[in-house]
């Protein structure tokens, strides 16, 4: 079975790992800041902040701004669950946007109307390796004075033109393995705010500058050198596996038949986190592909609003019909970086054939 993923580990992340195992050095030390300041550089961005977790940075962002209880920050239903969980940590409310069926990002037409006097931040997601609308979307929130934290997670290298995503407003990043680059579990935050940026470090740690004298009431949520050491092997390679993520999707582009190809923007550049084709009756669809030999995931298969916490919450009513459509109709087919020509021709071939079978996908963009 080709999988839909595969975290690509070298000689390189051998080396720098046993390295840090060798220096004594496991919890956070040299490497997690020499990390923060490769990636900060890449992104373009003056800071960095290293985390556990894509989920404990966009945390982390929300409580930088002191976003807490009585507040509302709007972002979308068709994620992971983890853009929405970490509005609900800090006891504020999600407000839900509905994407954009073409891009599957936060439609910035809808944005005005889920603003009320109680929202402090806008929250999109760069899904699937595309940038949301970020200029349309930073442009809105500085007109109401809202902060923009961008869910990076799946988005490392995006760009819209030659600004890259997580430099509007805090950008969040996940280095899980199955992301475009990993540190294990880990992620980080990026931000050209300086005293942003300290916060959320003092938040990281226990509000400790000093140590053991304690500022505010603050988390554990340090990644540790082990995993920098990973993601300082894997950051350098990262353009040459987003290039490749690319070329096999421009053979997909051209070569599948009877199913529904993603939509680029004009001037942004896609990472292909995941290749994310519209299918007709999506569950056989993908059981047939298994059948053949080939991989497929369905990123998501319920909105949020839907989950059973969020129903609990008393979500679940709103009107999402894009976001409802796509959770019934979207295939992730593989496209990480260590695929074969082989594999990739063995993806196109049982994908057009399945659509053969089972027909066309007739939906519209
Ligand atoms: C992976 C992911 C996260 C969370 O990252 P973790 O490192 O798994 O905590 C958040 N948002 C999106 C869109 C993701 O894909």
């Amino acid at each position: 079975m080709i999988p839909i993923a595969r975290p690509q580990m070298g000689e390189e992340e051998k080396r720098l790992v046993w390295e840090a195992m060798e220096a004594g050095s496991l919890a956070q030390g040299p490497r997690v800041r020499a990390l923060e300041e490769a990636f900060a550089a890449y992104i373009g961005t003056g800071h960095a902040v290293a985390t556990s977790s894509g989920t404990t940075a966009l945390h982390l962002a929300l409580l930088g701004h002191g976003i807490g209880p009585g507040d509302e920050v709007v972002t979308v239903p068709f994620t992971f669950i983890a853009s929405a969980n970490c509005v609900v940590y800090t006891g504020a409310r999600p407000a839900f946007v509905d994407v954009r069926a073409d891009d599957f990002t936060l439609d910035p037409d809808l944005l005005e109307d889920a603003i009320t006097p109680r929202t402090r931040a806008i929250l999109p997601v760069s899904l699937y390796g595309q940038p949301a609308r970020m200029d349309e979307i930073a442009a809105i929130a500085e007109r109401h004075g809202l902060a923009v934290i961008e869910d990076a997670a799946q988005a490392h290298g995006a760009a819209i033109g030659d600004r890259r995503s997580g430099s509007w407003g805090i950008g969040a990043f996940s280095f899980y393995p199955t992301k475009n680059m990993t540190t294990g579990e880990g992620g980080m935050i990026t931000t050209d705010d300086a005293d942003l940026a300290e916060r959320i470090r003092l938040l990281r740690e226990h509000g400790m500058k000093v140590r053991y004298h304690h500022d505010v009431v603050g988390y554990n949520f340090r990644m540790t050198d082990i995993g920098a050491a990973i993601g300082l092997a894997q950051l350098p390679k990262l353009p040459a596996a987003n290039d490749r993520r690319r070329a096999i999707a421009a053979r997909y582009d051209a070569e599948l038949r009877g199913v529904m190809t993603p939509v680029v923007r004009p001037g942004v550049t896609h990472v292909f986190h995941q290749y994310t084709i519209r299918v007709r009756e999506r569950d056989r669809f993908a059981a047939r592909l298994a059948e053949l030999g080939v991989g497929s995931g369905v990123y998501y298969p319920i909105g949020v609003h839907r989950q059973k916490p969020f129903l609990a919450l008393g979500y679940g009513d709103g009107s999402y019909p894009v976001t409802e459509r796509l959770t019934s109709e979207v295939l992730s087919i593989p496209v990480h970086p260590g695929l074969s020509d082989g594999e990739v021709a063995t993806v196109i071939e049982a994908v057009n054939r399945t659509a053969g079978e089972l027909g066309p996908f007739e939906g519209e963009r």
